[in-house]
């Protein structure tokens, strides 16, 4: 019998690739299988092969059929991305003013779109096989009984029908996460095929609530996403969540664009971190896609915090989000610690530590019990200088200081740059005078550390920072070996201030938080705050047993009667809260005004402040309000000159609007110079 052919089919199609040129290109398609939106296809673009989306599949094209080029091959092994997950990388490119291709792309793991195929087959093949735990904890396999404001929260996130927000806020302590799982736990019995979506800040805080999630679901595959992982592993664990089998998905910002088909829920845990906010390229906020992508979805999104973000905590007061309360912490009979502000003119400190400090560190010690000590700077000291002639250690690359950072030999020290990495040994003598005697000013964890070991030469002394857990898997170990009770005094940047859970744990100190005060940067006591905070919610969780120290917190300040301080003092975040939204209401600042900063760099700075200049003389609607265009607070960074063009308006639909006509005509004026857009900035 003769064989039929089949029918072959004509069209174009409409293709996104990870280019930061153009939002879409159209391609010729021709055979008999007609090719989906959501699947991956290989083409060239110039004398380049590359994978692109295909996110439109159509008849026509604005360009003449002889010039479109045609697909070379279509990725069918891969299954088909949803709809709703392209428009999802469609909103943030929008909002966010880029390239489709540059969202979607980025965030399929590189295997998936490859030019060759290897690797992607063999992850195909691969069944996946659930993450090994390094210790299941038994105890936790039965879930502990919930307090009656845990258990309201409970019912009324499950109970929610169709899309609510509600914010979860809860003391440091008060069994946030415990809420997570039972709520996970009802959510995954009702719908066998739900996907809920866990959210956290930071990847060291991943294993320990895997674990928690593993003993709890042992019979669930659960995928981890975040940047740390190699690519065989994310391609696994991404292919797991794109293609229904993981059930719970838990990662860092970047989780929140991985293809979840049945997504039901989604839970931002630490919701205020700043950490959600992507810094570079695609400047995007894991969290307010969160409410995006619940709201398209129509399923619940839960932000759990202690120390809400001033914008979450406005949309609970106009009701646009609803508010669940946790005042108690969890477990029966632990209390919040008592805060004691110790006034270093009273007080005057000794290597840092003032004798108050040092005295609650001592009589820790003695009972066996483990302190923490908090500083957020890095290094050994900020700063080397010469009293002779005033030479300090300046970064000759940016405008910022070389901190000094000791190492085990003396030939190791180094003075380092943390914004460029810029290095230099330590100098035998002052480059500017000669003087032999020049002197480290200030301190970071280094030299805690160095004197602890002076002060108490008894103690297990353990620091962690992003120095001291450089290696991979090195920071899980740090956590496990306080965990374990091996150390006595732990000191460390905000590394240490989120999320672990130390039983042990009776003192906290807070050594030199003062300087966040003074900044003009008007997010800086919001984070202070909330660092503080989640810092002292270290102490004091387990229950209190006889013999146990009270749990405290010191906080060593020269003004200890600032207001948030004192409002601190009192554990009193809604108070906190009220005030700030009331300066920032006064002084028009976000949430009461939408914002979008335009950022320039050059090799001067006249360059930068010239394009900006160009670009706000540009018509500007009415509502639309352009201020002077400045230096940026880090003005030079790597050799580069940089300043920045803040735009503002009340209207969050106006300001889109404005900028999506704004941006091409920046193009239009080429500048030789690089440039970049900021929607709702949060380092200005
Ligand atoms: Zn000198
Ligand atoms: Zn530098």
């Amino acid at each position: 019998m003769k064989k039929i052919p089949k029918l072959q089919i004509e069209k174009i199609l409409q293709i996104a690739l990870d280019t930061p040129l153009n939002q879409f290109f159209d391609y010729l398609w021709r055979g008999e299988e007609l090719p989906k939106v959501g699947q991956f296809a290989l083409l060239t673009f110039g004398r380049r092969e590359m994978v692109g989306l295909i996110v439109d599949v159509k008849s026509d094209s604005e360009v003449p059929r002889d010039k479109l080029k045609s697909i070379i091959a279509i990725r069918d092994q891969l299954p088909v991305v949803s709809s709703e997950w392209i428009d999802l990388c469609r909103f943030a490119a929008e909002y966010y003013q880029r390239p489709l291709g540059e969202v979607a792309l980025p965030s399929i793991p590189k295997n998936c779109r490859a030019l060759k195929t290897t690797a992607l087959d063999k992850a195909l093949k691969k069944e996946f096989r659930k993450p090994l735990v390094a210790h299941i904890d038994q105890e936790k396999n039965e879930p502990p009984q919930l307090n009656a404001a845990q258990q309201l929260a409970v019912q009324e996130i499950v109970e929610a029908e169709g899309y609510t927000a509600t914010l979860l806020f809860g003391v440091t302590g008060s069994g946030k996460t415990e809420v997570y799982l039972q709520v996970a736990a009802q959510l995954l019995a009702r719908n066998s095929s739900a996907q809920i979506l866990i959210l956290v800040p930071e990847i060291n805080l991943t294993p320990q609530l895997q674990g928690n999630l593993q003993t709890r679901f042992p019979e669930l595959i659960i995928a981890v996403l975040h940047s740390g992982m190699s690519e065989g592993d994310r391609t696994r664990h991404w292919l797991a969540a794109h293609s229904g089998k993981a059930r719970l998905i838990l990662g860092t910002r970047l989780a929140i664009l991985a293809s979840l088909p049945t997504l039901k829920l989604i839970i931002v845990d630490e919701e205020h971190d700043p950490s959600y906010k992507q810094q570079d390229g695609l400047r995007y906020s894991a969290r307010d896609l969160a409410i995006w992508r619940a709201k398209q979805l129509n399923i619940p999104v839960v932000l759990g915090s202690a120390t809400p973000s001033l914008e979450t905590w406005q949309h609970t007061n106009s009701r646009r989000y609803s508010k669940l309360c946790l005042p108690n912490r969890a477990v029966n009979s632990a209390v919040l610690p008592a805060m004691r502000l110790i006034d270093l003119a009273k007080d005057k400190a000794q290597y840092g530590l003032t004798s108050a400090l040092m005295s609650a560190l001592k009589s820790r010690l003695q009972k066996g019990e483990q302190s923490l000590l908090y500083l957020n700077r890095r290094g050994y000291a900020p700063v080397l200088a010469c009293e002779a002639c005033g030479w300090m250690s300046n970064c000759t690359r940016c405008s910022s200081n070389l901190v000094l950072h000791k190492s085990e030999s003396k030939s190791g020290h180094r003075l380092r740059c943390h914004h460029c990495s810029f290095e230099l040994p330590i100098p035998q003598s002052c480059p500017t005078c000669g003087n032999a005697d020049i002197q480290p000013l200030g301190r970071g964890t280094q030299r805690i550390e160095e004197h602890l070991h002076l002060i108490f030469p008894e103690a297990r002394i353990s620091r962690i920072d992003a120095d001291s857990t450089r290696l991979k898997g090195s920071a899980q170990a740090a956590f496990e070996t306080v965990h374990r009770g091996e150390v006595d005094i732990l000191i460390g940047t905000q590394m240490v201030a989120k999320g672990h859970d130390f039983k042990n744990l009776t003192l906290v100190g807070i050594i030199n938080p003062d300087s966040a005060l003074f900044t003009q940067d008007f997010r800086a006591s919001e984070r202070l705050f909330a660092q503080l905070m989640q810092v002292s919610g270290r102490a004091g969780r387990a229950a209190q047993k006889e013999g146990v120290s009270p749990s405290e917190v010191f906080i060593q300040t020269r003004y200890p009667q600032h207001p948030l301080y004192q409002t601190l003092k009192n554990h009193d975040y809604p108070r906190f809260a009220q005030e700030c939204l009331k300066e920032r209401q006064q002084a028009d600042l976000p949430p009461f005004i939408f914002q979008a900063l335009l950022r320039a760099e050059a090799k001067e700075l006249h360059m930068a402040i010239a394009f900006l200049k160009q670009a706000a003389t540009i018509d500007m609607p009415e509502d639309i309000f352009v201020h002077d265009p400045i230096p940026m607070s880090l003005m030079k960074m790597a050799n580069l000159e940089r300043a920045q063009l803040l735009i503002e308006s009340r209207s969050r639909t106006s300001l889109q609007t404005f900028l999506k006509k704004w941006l091409p005509q920046l193009s239009n004026f080429k500048p030789r110079i690089s440039w970049s857009l900021e929607v709702d900035p949060v380092d200005i």
